[in-house]
């Protein structure tokens, strides 16, 4: 349907089964339905304009077990291996690097436009993770530090000391030493997500809970965190492939 019929786009709370489910709820001149998607952007209802909110929820609630099905199979979706391989595709800071291989009398990487040169004396899988790996955590550092900084003069917060950490199972952490820890893995995502999971951290700084206050804090710098935090809740398995 053209844009030009899109009335609303609005991040909207319901509670399905025993949690409360964000959802993206858009509203269009000229639809009648209610329409359901879920994919790794989670829960999107369409719905007519003036449809009121009570009665679209109730129909997403009378669809309550197939859209929790659904939510859970792209939360537990099986991760497919890395072909560590030429030609393989990789998510890099909202890019789709694609591996280039070959032979080389030492290790060396260079990404040319989207296309990553790999260079490895023996072109086993071994050796090219580890050589993929070694450059994701050079624009890691460089790409996480930077922002960190940038977005901490933005809040006009003194840049805290950034760490690099290796953690799979949390992006970023904060402690009161004012040291901040995000993974390299983070840049598997595009800017957008890493800039929420900063911004988040360094609301953490001001506020170290979850409360109403520090989501306050969150959104200053952030107005689309809503969304930023369902689309990495949604995808993360995919950035912990490797
Ligand atoms: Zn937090």
């Amino acid at each position: 349907m053209p844009a030009r019929d899109l009335v609303s786009r609005d991040v909207r709370r319901l509670s399905l089964g025993a949690d409360p489910v964000e959802y993206v709820l858009v509203r269009r001149r000229g639809r009648r339905g209610v329409g359901l998607k879920v994919d790794e952007n989670g829960l999107t209802v369409s719905a007519p304009s003036t449809m009121p909110l009570a009665r679209i929820e109730s129909m997403v609630r009378e669809s309550e077990r197939w859209v929790l099905r659904k939510i859970a199979e792209w939360r537990t979706r099986q991760v497919p291996p890395v072909r560590w391989e030429d030609g393989a595709e990789l998510p890099c800071l909202g890019l789709h690097v694609r591996l280039r291989i070959s032979r080389g009398s030492r290790t060396h990487t260079e990404l040319v436009g989207d296309t990553l040169h790999v260079a490895v004396r023996t072109p086993e899988a071994a050796q090219v993770r580890r050589a993929v790996v070694a450059w994701y955590k050079r624009v890691a550092r460089e790409h996480l530090e930077r922002r960190l900084r940038e977005l901490a003069l933005e809040a006009g917060i003194a840049p805290p000391r950034f760490f690099l950490s290796s953690a799979l199972a949390r992006w970023g952490s904060c402690n009161s030493r004012r040291e901040i820890r995000l993974a390299w893995r983070l840049v598997k995502a595009p800017p957008a997500l890493v800039d929420y999971v900063i911004c988040h951290e360094l609301a953490h700084l001001r506020h170290m809970n979850h409360s109403a206050a520090f989501w306050a804090e969150v959104g200053r710098q952030c107005p689309d965190y809503r969304r930023m935090r369902a689309a990495l809740f949604a995808t993360d398995h995919l950035y912990r492939a490797f």
